[in-house]
């Protein structure tokens, strides 16, 4: 009989778990279940994305192992993209490592580069899957509180001195999972400072990359100077050309971060499908037309989504990326006693907020991934329920 390693019995609960649990027992009522709670996309990957990897499928050299730290064409494709998109020029080789899903990249840094007991500094609330990183790193963890009065950014200001000089690593991450917030150019500019002045490395996680509304495009941090000196950058392929389910992505900055990601991996795996690698070519060197029109839905559905809150005194905070609306509790409920309320209820499913850390205590995370009129349908049932939201 086996055991558990000490290390796995540290990793956390996976809160999304529980969540699709109660959500199937509801549906097995027969409740007609508004699923609010998700953060997988909807939408299907683009035609010419599939088309890419059917025809890459065909060709034998697909088969065989591909060469370990990626495809240099997929790498090529990645630098270019930083250049046309965010005027970002990036060394191929030792600026990107190629990554099956972000994910990955995320976890197995501070695995990488940090040694048992070091400090690692994580946004409160934030994308829980980074708490595996930490567990499997054995590293110490520190939270730094993102509160909606400064816009959920770090105040460097307010983090404990020796707290900032033992940190070794920052996780960011913006367009913002849970809350929807967007970074600005000062707040990287001082994030490059806060890591120059206490030697920390940056990790910005960009997995929202492309999807900024109201006309904002959101900017990367590699855009910041100095930023490639302190910090890598995370990005996904599974949410701007919805391909969650094909486990791809990318990391660039750092070379030394980099060299670390790449070395981690060569030992872990050998890289992925080259067919998946080809149609991310494909992907990235397109004109973004789908990207745009993707974008152009989450803004419609945000705003009908704020309406439909709105109209019963549900008042959102401002989304300005992602695909997710960050909404405050009522009075006299927990995030957790909420949400169970809406599902018992309402037969609505949304993600409690202290499923993102203690800092989430006090909202909600609505997904922006079904249509109208859900919205207002949703809305109207929880309005019936006759709660006081101020
Ligand atoms: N980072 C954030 C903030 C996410 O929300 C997600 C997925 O939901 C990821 C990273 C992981 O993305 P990937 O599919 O590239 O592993």
């Amino acid at each position: 009989k086996f055991e558990e390693s000490k290390v796995l019995q540290h990793l956390p609960k996976q809160f999304f778990a529980s969540l699709v649990k109660k959500v199937n027992a509801k549906v097995a009522t027969g409740a007609d279940v508004i699923n609010l709670g998700q953060g997988n996309p909807d939408q299907p990957t683009p035609d010419f994305v599939v088309k890419a990897m059917q025809d890459a499928t065909a060709e034998p050299e697909n088969h065989k192992y591909s060469q370990f730290r990626g495809d240099p064409e997929l790498k090529q494709a990645a630098a270019n993209f930083y250049q046309r998109e965010y005027g970002v020029t990036l060394d191929p080789e030792k600026e990107i490592a190629i990554l099956g899903g972000s994910k990955i990249g995320l976890v197995e840094l501070p695995f990488a580069v940090l040694n048992p007991g070091d400090t690692l500094l994580l946004p409160d609330p934030g994308y829980p899957d980074y708490l595996s990183g930490v567990a499997l790193a054995q590293v110490k963890l520190e939270l730094v509180k993102l509160t909606e009065a400064n816009d959920f950014l770090p105040d460097y200001d307010s983090i404990d001195p020796k707290i900032a000089q033992a940190a070794k690593l920052l996780y960011l991450n913006y367009p913002n999972n849970p809350t929807g917030a967007v970074a600005t150019p000062e707040f990287f500019k001082k994030t490059v400072a806060f890591a120059q002045q206490n030697k920390v490395g940056i990790v910005h996680d960009f997995a929202y990359g492309p999807i900024g509304f109201d006309g904002h495009k959101p900017i990367s941090f590699l855009q910041t100077p100095g930023a490639k000196d302190v910090g890598v950058e995370m990005n996904t392929l599974s949410k701007a050309y919805n391909m969650a389910g094909w486990r791809i992505g990318f990391a660039a900055g750092n070379p030394d971060l980099i060299e670390a990601i790449n070395l981690i991996q060569d030992h872990l795996f050998v890289s992925v499908f080259p067919a998946i690698q080809k149609a991310a070519i494909t992907a990235l060197n397109s004109d973004q037309s789908t990207v745009n029109d993707l974008v152009a839905l989450y803004e419609k559905r945000r705003n009908q989504f704020f309406k439909a809150a709105r109209a019963i005194g549900w008042e959102p905070y401002h989304s300005g990326g992602a695909f997710y609306a960050w909404m405050p509790v009522p009075k006299g409920y927990t995030s957790e006693s909420f949400a169970d309320l809406l599902l018992e209820k309402a037969a609505v499913a949304v993600a409690p907020g202290n499923g993102f850390g203690e800092a989430g205590e006090g909202y909600v995370r609505v997904g922006l991934l079904i249509d109208e009129p859900r919205f207002t349908e949703a809305c109207q049932r929880i309005g019936k329920l006759g709660l006081a939201f101020n």
